[in-house]
């Protein structure tokens, strides 16, 4: 079997991105007293190992939303404190529908074996699922809440709580005035997800919009952003396309189209370098 690792990219001076085999990602941060984790992966392979190769100064866990991919390893940190915004509340929970079997794990094997041909196609997915936890661990947690405009003071950095639903009601962006990053999760990335609406009704496009409108008159609080998935960093200007194809969408200047790629269904626009499936089945 090929030896897989978890990928650590310094991408600014004490800012790294660990990269769980292209599948998601989790960002760390080193303060003076502490090291802050914003998501905490999949938990697949060993995040604790990964994560002392970094430091070993006590961890704070800043959650961008309560999906299993963001979270699940959480249980390699039990004495860490975990913040997440509470509009997001039981949802991961509510995902354990998607496992086969109804276990944590069953979640785990059916998020590879959909993400990973496409995400990481250079590894074999036998090698990607060899790396699952044999304890089946569960990623329930209890947090503290945030909520917009929150400072969370944490190992000694300062991280600004925005609320940015769409993608999930609870969905928070951390901008690290320090470095100029902005930690956007799933609320910002190359392809975003907004699930289909009974209806095809455009509230969620609405406040997805509105979010992308907040996110843009803070922009000269931030250089770039640190995603959640598909790459590492990318240019503040992708908000600006997102706000640019969301009125598109909402003023009917821009219409969308159903398609079905990869692992994605449902009616997709893009504009420059976003990718907005706005009516998303799965
Ligand atoms: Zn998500």
């Amino acid at each position: 079997m090929a030896h897989l690792e978890h990928k650590i990219t310094e991408i600014a001076p004490k800012i790294w991105c660990i990269s769980e085999y292209k599948l998601v990602n989790a960002f760390a941060i080193e303060g003076e007293t502490g090291l802050v984790l914003i998501d905490a992966t999949c938990g697949i392979g060993n995040l604790k190992e990964t994560v002392r190769k970094i430091s070993c100064k006590p961890v704070t866990i800043l959650l961008t939303h309560d999906h299993f991919d963001h979270n699940g390893g959480i249980y390699n940190f039990p004495e860490a404190e975990i913040f997440m915004h509470p509009d997001d509340d039981g949802l991961s929970r509510s995902m354990m529908g998607m496992s086969p079997d109804g276990t944590y794990n069953g979640l785990r094997d059916f998020y590879i074996r959909t993400r990973g041909p496409v995400r990481c196609p250079e590894y074999a997915v036998e090698d990607l699922l060899a790396l699952i936890p044999p304890e089946n661990p569960r990623w329930e947690f209890s947090y503290a809440p945030v909520n917009h405009g929150d400072v969370i003071t944490a190992g000694g950095r300062k991280l600004k709580v925005i609320h940015t639903p769409g993608h999930t009601d609870g969905s928070v962006c951390y901008l690290d005035s320090e470095s100029g990053i902005l930690f956007s999760g799933d609320t910002v990335n190359n392809s975003i997800i907004l699930m289909r609406q009974p209806g095809n009704d455009m509230k969620l496009v609405k406040r997805f919009n509105e979010t992308v409108k907040r996110l843009w008159e803070l922009n000269t609080e931030y250089d770039v952003l640190a995603i959640g998935h598909d790459g590492t960093l990318m240019d503040k200007g992708i908000v600006k396309d997102y706000l640019d194809l969301t009125e598109g969408l909402l003023k009917g200047t821009i219409t969308g189209e159903y398609q079905e790629t990869g692992f994605r269904k449902g009616d997709v626009a893009r504009l420059g370098k976003a990718e907005l499936w706005y009516q998303c089945d799965a």
